[in-house]
């Protein structure tokens, strides 16, 4: 299945291009605050299906006709892994690897939906990049997983672009500017997805194909990097992991249109723009 967001926190479901209402048979309102709709969702996942699977009966609406939104809003975790494919490393002439580096964390305020622009803050002769990565989704809680374990606890996955501004402030700041988290279009659940382990990834600014790479390169595969986060952290249903991003990051600016893709997990594109503001320190050490 396809869980979407949309049009002010309704849950939908996305089939043959039609956005199916399950608002209500996934037992949430669109209205409710936190916003932690789908998180229950995946939670309560097995007891809902036959609930869900009857609202698809009714009539759809093409998906053109909805405004999407990040699928998830408040996970209790945004994970993410740092340079997780050799190349990207050697690009950027660091030693840092996810096997031997680990995790950080982006703050849950950065994620975005699918058709929202990145927000650039206002900071003249600084560079902002673009990442092309994998989000998988939690589905359900566990500590210390096993790799040959992990994929069980593997909800979905879906595209996520990890926005950095480049510079040596601390890198959760770097990365957590509002709307640095794009995340979409939908959770493909795991089972659509099949098998992760060779998925391919693309991403273009404009029309420019900027970076391209399969999961079957990762330096810290997906059982991996589920493994490792819960060696540390509970991981909670909803919880999202960023894969790290392959080589070819590079520069965006206001007006580019950034399109990611992943092979059976979807492709969304989003627009980049200009705010007004946005970090006295970033200025500071630019
Ligand atoms: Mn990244």
């Amino acid at each position: 299945m396809k869980f979407v967001r949309y049009n002010g926190g309704q849950i939908g479901v996305l089939r043959n291009g039609l956005v199916h209402d399950v608002t209500r048979a996934a037992g949430s309102h669109a209205a409710s605050w936190p916003p932690v709709d789908m998180v229950q969702l995946i939670k309560n996942f097995d007891a809902l299906l036959p609930q869900i699977k009857t609202a698809l009966v009714g009539a759809g609406v093409p998906l053109a006709e909805v405004h999407l939104e990040a699928p998830i809003l408040w996970p209790n975790k945004l994970i993410a892994y740092p340079v997780n494919f050799v190349a990207h490393g050697e690009e950027r002439s660091v030693t840092l690897r996810a096997d031997t580096n680990g995790f950080f964390l982006k703050a849950s305020s950065s994620l975005s939906g699918p058709v929202d622009p990145i927000i650039l803050p206002d900071l003249p002769n600084r560079e902002f990049h673009h990442e092309c990565e994998l989000a998988i989704i939690i589905g359900k809680t566990g500590r210390q997983i096993e790799a040959s374990e992990a994929l069980d606890y593997v909800f979905g996955y879906s595209c996520l672009i990890d926005v950095t501004l480049r510079g040596k402030e601390d890198r959760v700041m770097r990365k957590s500017y509002d709307t640095f988290t794009p995340m979409g279009p939908a959770i493909v659940t795991s089972d659509e997805v099949g098998d992760p382990s060779a998925l391919d990834l693309k991403l273009w600014v404009n029309s420019e194909l900027r970076q391209h790479a399969n999961t079957r390169d990762l330096i810290l595969d997906i059982p991996g990097m589920v493994s490792m986060a819960s060696s540390v952290a509970t991981l909670y249903p909803g919880d999202v992991i960023a894969s790290g991003t392959p080589a070819g990051v590079g520069p965006i600016k206001s007006g580019d249109q950034v399109t990611i893709e992943i092979e059976r997990v979807g492709r969304m594109c989003v627009p980049v723009e200009l705010g007004h503001g946005g970090g006295n320190l970033a200025v500071r050490n630019g």
